[in-house]
């Protein structure tokens, strides 16, 4: 199976009179698609509509010419995904081999055994199987976590959604979802939300989602080429125009804007492209 073929137009979701996703056009297959974007952006959102959990109220969305308005393609688009919403929901007292088997079965693995090799393998593949036996109650916030991942990875999807699922890892699990996202984008198209700038550091495609729209599309590389030539540090206090400025440990003060003309530049990063992008939807954030 190649990646999945995702093609949306115009997406958008309200909740009352909450613009939660304003306009969304994506046009993508393969790869790793972080979306950035600070809290209540849209990500969750716009992850629930390619997740097929929530409709949005205008636009078009297509999975591989999958339409989830339609009840049979909507199905069909769920045996291609690997979805991990933010909130696991894991049904306390159940092990941690039988939350993933659940999931396995609700996936219609059929077999006894060949269900319970692959959900060993996920588990062995996010580092679980010595816990396999655990009760999801007794585990850590980042274990919590990648039984989520465990569950998504169930079945080769050719279409991942994961929420947050670096939120509370520790740096060697961190490390070790980095390897199986960077594993798994060459045959699936993948999506995952951060608020974490270093986190997009890694993706084939950024995007910057602000109120509900995205601000801005492409590599990570370009994202911090954004800033070049516009990135400075300096002794003195920022000057008020500044875009975005903070205080570095040499008590020096790296700023984002327009640069005075005996500017020291630096080098610009990822970071520093994003809250470009950001200050520039909202000066006052
Ligand atoms: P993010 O994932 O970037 O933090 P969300 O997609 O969760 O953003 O939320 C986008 C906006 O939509 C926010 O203003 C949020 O409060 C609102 N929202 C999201 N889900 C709901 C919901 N179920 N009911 C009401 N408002 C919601």
């Amino acid at each position: 199976m190649t990646a999945a073929h995702i093609v949306a137009s115009g997406l958008g979701k309200r909740y009352g009179d909450q613009v939660a996703l304003d306009g969304i056009d994506l046009l993508e297959q393969g790869g790793l698609i972080t979306l950035l974007g600070p809290n209540g952006a849209g990500k969750s959102t716009l992850l629930r509509c390619l997740a097929t959990v929530v409709t949005p109220d205008d636009g078009s969305l297509m999975v591989d010419g999958l339409d989830p308005r339609r009840e049979p393609e909507r199905i069909e688009i769920r045996r291609r995904l690997g979805y991990m919403p933010q909130d696991i929901g894991l049904i306390a007292g159940s092990r941690v081999f039988d939350a993933v088997e659940y999931i396995a079965v609700l996936k219609d693995h059929r077999e006894d055994r060949r269900r319970r090799r692959a959900v060993s393998d996920v588990l062995d593949r996010v580092g679980l199987r010595d816990v396999a036996g655990e009760r999801v109650e007794r585990l850590s916030g980042g274990m919590r976590r990648r039984v989520g991942v465990a569950q998504a990875l169930l079945g080769s999807p050719t279409l991942m959604v994961l929420d947050e699922p670096s939120a509370g890892l520790d740096p060697d699990e961190r490390m070790r979802l980095r390897e199986i996202l960077t594993e798994r984008r060459r045959s699936t198209t993948v999506f995952v939300s951060t608020h974490m700038t270093d986190e997009a550091a890694i993706s084939d495609t950024v995007l910057v989602i602000a109120g509900g729209s995205i601000r801005f599309a492409g590599s990570p590389g370009r994202l911090a080429a954004l800033a070049a030539g516009r990135t400075w540090v300096q002794t003195d206090l920022p000057p008020p125009d500044v875009r975005a400025s903070w205080r570095l440990v040499d008590g020096r003060h790296r700023c984002l804007g327009r640069p005075p003309a005996d500017a020291e530049l630096v080098e610009p990063t990822l970071e520093d492209g994003y809250l470009l992008v950001r200050t520039a939807v909202s000066p006052s954030a």
